[in-house]
């Protein structure tokens, strides 16, 4: 009997444990401390009314022979829901067919899930710093990782370098964790590479909902030519506080073949073999979130989100702190003052402004001296947090 040996490649991820070790020790040393945590990256507010009501009214469906529901149906989400998700995509000028759309039970699954339809002979190519995820499920399966690096000089945004071969490109925008977002033009060079190369983009639109400016892509799928060579994850929780409910969903185009097969059949395949579907409720919970009031509601939230975000960043530009994120998402991505390295920053701000952030160095090496603020607080803590900040750092 053996074990998967990558799995013992992992690196241990001491991150956010090494964060709550040093938040409690130094409550437990200052129980008078009033802490504020700006390192969160789950959402805080509540799902909306439009969400809540749906499902209360799924839940009576359930409750009742004729509108009971077992299985979910095998092509990976009920039809009203993909119906819903295609006009979505359609406000943003993009066109997608019905089964293009898989859905599932988060972005995170289907990110970590998507690798067994791939050889393991692929080399990956995944930016650093970002969502560590990426890199852990490669490493699970023994692939060979290539990193690309996001700088303060290419703000972050790494574009390609022809001189690398890969078979399979992550690319996530608006980013986790440094908030920085992809322009078209940007884009359009990386479908380009990935064309030119055969390769896939598994492009992550987690973040998607938090693009304030038109121009900005809001999907690869934006671009020309990326229908032969990405595939695109989505998910509800950051867009309508479903973190804790699950519902996500992949787009993989009826065009997108390697070695002569379909991905989108391959994928189906894997899904219908090992899972069996996001629950009835959930669905018509999603399905909520695109009625118009549903869409109000979940701006509202969004809305808020934005405006500590906004919060955060001009307290950074009154400092004179470079940074990146904050304006088109929930995260800001800033420079420790005066080279101070990542880990050291975050002592500071715990023990002279009381304010939890989460250390760059925890999200690659090119993290180191980077820090990671999330507009996810409360609005009165986050105004209060800059202050102690700006009364810090001035
Ligand atoms: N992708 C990125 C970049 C994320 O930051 C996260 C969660 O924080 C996810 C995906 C996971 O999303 P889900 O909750 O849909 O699994």
């Amino acid at each position: 009997m053996q074990i998967n040996r990558h799995y013992l490649d992992l690196k241990d991820s001491y991150l956010f444990a090494t964060i709550a070790k040093k938040v409690n020790a130094y409550q437990s040393a200052n129980p008078q401390a009033k802490l504020i945590r700006l390192g969160i990256g789950d959402v805080t507010l509540p799902l909306c009314q439009e969400v809540i009501q749906a499902l209360h009214g799924a839940v009576d469906e359930m409750a009742v022979k004729e509108t009971f529901r077992g299985y979910a149906p095998d092509e990976q989400g009920y039809p009203f829901l993909k119906q819903a998700i295609r006009e979505y995509y359609a406000g943003h000028g993009v066109k997608l067919e019905e089964n293009e759309i898989l859905v599932s039970d988060g972005a995170k699954s289907d990110l970590g899930n998507i690798l067994d339809i791939f050889s393991e002979d692929n080399t990956v190519l995944i930016p650093d710093p970002v969502y560590p995820v990426y890199v852990d499920t490669n490493v699970m399966a023994g692939r060979k990782v290539l990193f690309m690096d996001a700088t303060e000089e290419n703000g972050f945004l790494p574009l390609p370098d022809r001189s690398v071969k890969a078979d399979l490109i992550y690319i996530c925008s608006p980013n986790n964790p440094t908030g920085a977002v992809y322009t078209r033009e940007q884009l359009k060079e990386w479908v380009g590479y990935a064309n030119e190369q055969g390769a896939i983009i598994l492009y992550d639109a987690a973040y998607e909902c938090f693009i304030q400016d038109e121009k900005l892509p809001r999907s690869i799928f934006e671009i020309e030519g990326a229908r032969t060579c990405a595939i695109e994850f989505c998910s509800f929780s950051k867009m309508a506080g479903f973190t804790g409910t699950r519902c996500g969903y992949t787009t993989i185009p009826n065009e997108l073949v390697r070695d002569g097969q379909s991905i989108q059949k391959l994928w189906l395949r894997r899904q219908t073999t090992k899972f069996n579907g996001v629950a009835y409720i959930v669905q018509k919970a999603a399905l909520a979130v695109f009625t118009a009031e549903g869409q109000r509601q979940i701006k509202e939230n969004l809305g808020y989100y934005m405006e500590n975000a906004r919060t955060i960043a001009r307290a950074m530009e009154e400092m004179g702190i470079w940074f990146t994120g904050g304006e088109h998402s929930p995260y800001i991505w800033l420079k420790c003052p005066n080279g101070m390295k990542s880990w050291d920053f975050f002592d500071l701000l715990l023990e002279q402004a009381n304010v939890v952030g989460t250390p760059g160095a925890g999200f690659g090496k090119n993290g180191e001296g980077f820090f990671r603020l999330t507009a996810f607080g409360d609005k009165q803590s986050t105004v209060e947090a800059v202050e102690r900040m700006k009364k810090l750092l001035k």
